[in-house]
């Protein structure tokens, strides 16, 4: 396998570039394997890295439908932060940021991490005091979180309408260690370093349904025949109820839709990441320079993955009110992501009733930052077939228990998260 350095690209560079192998083989799937992981987007593949690289599990296949990283991994606004207010999710979380913090050492790969800082904006006194409880609760916890006022808002970013007589901004609560990374290459640094530990990446190899015997999971059915494994951990995003289905499970979440955007590519605009308290939007300006930025759900229950013109309008009403001068933008290209949305907004990484059947899950529009955090729970998971204490109160019981994680206090109403 191709291994990256400031040396070797060096090399290449002075030698026509003719050396790079594939970042990742194209194996042939075997008839058996010790743990297969179902579906190559980022949680899959470092679930299977995670399960090489630290608990020495290196007979695993990821099988994905279609080419790795096309779901919603490669279709996200790609924001990464730890700035929750619930004890269970701002320590997964923070634990998935300092995975962030090396993962381009642990992988080998230059995944593009930009600690450029989130800003969240607030514009009363009310989203004022709520933020000001989420940063006790961080800083409490470890974790970094700084109030700012108006004044440094504006010397951030001097863009922002301040003034908007609807929506004045206050100041905002700001996370300077979140930022962004590259999708694209989120999946393939994953991918190569499994990879490069004996994990087979078999692409275009869809599961149809599960072997199933005495209550425990003994494999797969693909497009590419029987795949047997006495451990199976699911990490299908938008599919997850499709696929606990083939395996006889009803579980509590629903497929919606989200859209993204991104912008021709201007000058440097925006250094951070900042988001609109007043509405549900986001933005960000990409390396290459075209502003990225998304808005909440679609609210349709949908496979599709394009959105509707409806939310697309109201992500760009609320795009020009936080900063009039993106009326002048040119929006380039959108697209939409199938996500599973769970009653809490909150995730599942957990064992299932079926004996040696996990599933990693349900991470709806917050699951991008999770991708190490996440890889690394489901794959001791895996591993162990226990939880970790950093997503033993991820489950699927949690809602018959009432212990509901909600984090935006909207209820349990999948549409309203
Ligand atoms: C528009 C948008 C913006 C977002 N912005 C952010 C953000 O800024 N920050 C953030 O943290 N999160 C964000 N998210 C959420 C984040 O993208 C997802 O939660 C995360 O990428 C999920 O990763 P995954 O690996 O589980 O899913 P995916 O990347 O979707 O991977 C699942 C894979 O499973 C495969 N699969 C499905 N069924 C089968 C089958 N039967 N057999 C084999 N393979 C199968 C699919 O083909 C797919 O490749 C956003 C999401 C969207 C849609």
């Amino acid at each position: 396998m191709a291994s990256y350095s400031g040396l070797r690209i060096l090399t290449e560079g002075l030698t026509g570039n003719r050396g790079w192998k594939p970042a990742w083989r194209k194996p042939e799937p075997k008839p058996a394997y010790d743990a297969i992981v179902v579906g190559g987007g980022g949680h899959g593949l470092a679930t299977a890295f995670y399960l090489a690289s630290i608990h020495g599990i290196t007979n695993v296949a990821v099988l994905e439908r279609g080419p790795i990283g096309l779901g919603n991994t490669g279709r996200n606004t790609t924001i990464v932060r730890s700035n929750y207010l619930l004890p269970e999710n701002h320590h997964f979380y923070e634990h998935s940021l300092k995975l962030w913090e090396g993962l381009e050492q642990s992988l080998g790969y230059n995944v593009m991490m930009s600690q450029r800082g989130v800003l969240n904006l607030y514009h009363s006194d009310a989203q004022r005091n709520a933020y000001t409880r989420r940063g006790n609760a961080m800083r409490l916890a470890g974790i970094d979180a700084e109030l700012i006022g108006r004044e440094e808002v504006a010397a951030m970013c001097p863009l922002i309408d301040l003034d908007n007589a609807r929506f004045p901004v206050l100041g905002g609560l700001l996370q300077r260690r979140g930022g962004t990374a590259r999708h694209d290459a989120v999946a393939w640094g994953f991918a190569h370093a499994a990879d490069a530990r004996g994990v087979d990446i078999i692409e275009h190899c869809e599961v149809t349904s599960m072997i199933i015997e005495g209550g425990a999971i003994q494999g797969v059915r693909t497009t590419r025949g029987e795949i047997r494994a006495p451990k199976v951990g699911l990490a299908v995003a938008g599919n997850t109820s499709v696929l606990c289905a083939m395996a006889g499970l009803t579980v509590p979440v629903e497929s919606h839709l989200m859209q993204a955007f991104v912008s021709e590519g201007l000058k440097p605009l925006i250094d951070q990441v900042i988001t609109f308290g007043a509405a549900h939007f986001y933005i960000s300006q990409s390396d290459k320079g075209g502003l990225v930025f998304g808005g909440g759900l679609d609210g349709y229950n949908s496979y599709g993955q394009r959105g509707t013109l409806p939310e697309a309008e109201h992500i760009f009403a609320a795009g020009a009110s936080l900063m009039p001068a993106l009326k002048r933008v040119r929006a380039l290209r959108s697209w939409a992501g199938v996500m599973d949305m769970t009653p809490d907004a909150s995730p599942y990484i957990c064992l299932t009733p079926i004996q040696g059947l996990t599933m990693t899950g349900g991470w709806n529009y917050g699951g991008f930052k999770a991708t190490p955090g996440s890889g690394w729970c489901h794959a001791w998971t895996m591993a162990k077939q226990e939880p970790h204490r950093l997503n033993a109160a991820y489950t699927l019981t949690r809602f018959k228990e009432g212990r509901m994680l909600d984090e935006k206090g909207a209820g349990p109403f999948f549409w309203m998260q």
